[in-house]
């Protein structure tokens, strides 16, 4: 039987860094969920589809082939992960993440993952709709601010101009989003183990993760 772990929860809450070390630790396939609807948003602006257009960003998605080399995606043979982890695509995402075809089609291919790999996943819906079934389901959570600050050194170290303030003002507009949203929204599972990350080490949270994986 494929293992599967599932972590959700709010940009910045530090889901990738820690699902990566999980995966090392376990062996298992790290799929960053948003990275997907992020490329899908990538395409959908360089061909300026808007996301009233639910024909369009469909057939975008029919188009494309994605997959993932260690934690990088890889989107039609191409390794997309430094354009689409910029301010603009994050500040686009959630608009197309919203809509319920895109969500179909994402969740369908996640699920073939699941099913040919042992998984580690990290998104917004993944313990209460991916992977319903999964053994193993945590929700990560810190406070803006620490979460704000976390993409702000990340986007810095990258050597991008950044401002802390928007970034702060575009984590609390998308959590808004992907909270309200109707389809799939942000949302604990009712068996996830909660963790708040906020001014706890990496290594605590991984090492607590590890312990119920175990
Ligand atoms: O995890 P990340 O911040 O890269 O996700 C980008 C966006 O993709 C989220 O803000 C959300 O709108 C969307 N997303 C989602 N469901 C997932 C993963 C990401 O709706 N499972």
């Amino acid at each position: 039987m494929r293992i599967s772990v599932a972590i959700d929860g709010p940009a910045g809450a530090g889901k990738s860094t820690i699902a990566k070390l999980i995966a090392d630790r376990f062996s298992l396939m790290y799929i960053n969920t948003g990275s997907m609807y992020r490329a899908v948003t990538l395409k959908a602006l360089e061909k300026g589809i808007s996301p009233n257009d639910t024909e369009g960003v469909c057939t975008i998605i029919e188009n494309l082939n994605m997959h993932f080399n260690n934690d990088r995606l890889i989107l039609n043979g191409e390794d997309v992960n430094d354009l689409i982890t910029v301010p603009e695509i994050s500040h686009n995402v959630s608009a197309y993440a919203s809509i319920k075809e895109v969500r179909e089609k994402l969740v369908k291919l996640m699920q073939q993952m699941a099913k040919e790999y042992d998984v580690i996943m990290d998104g917004r819906d993944i313990g209460t709709v991916v992977l319903k079934n999964a053994p193993f389901k945590f929700f990560l959570t810190a406070s803006p601010k620490e979460r704000a600050s976390r993409r702000y050194n990340e986007l810095t170290s990258k050597g991008l101009d950044v401002v802390y303030e928007e970034i702060l003002k575009d984590i609390i507009r998308r959590d808004d989003l992907d909270t309200n949203r109707e389809v799939d929204p942000l949302r604990k599972a009712d068996d996830a183990i909660e963790i708040d990350t906020t001014g706890i080490g990496i290594d605590e949270v991984v090492n607590k993760i590890a312990s119920f994986i175990k």
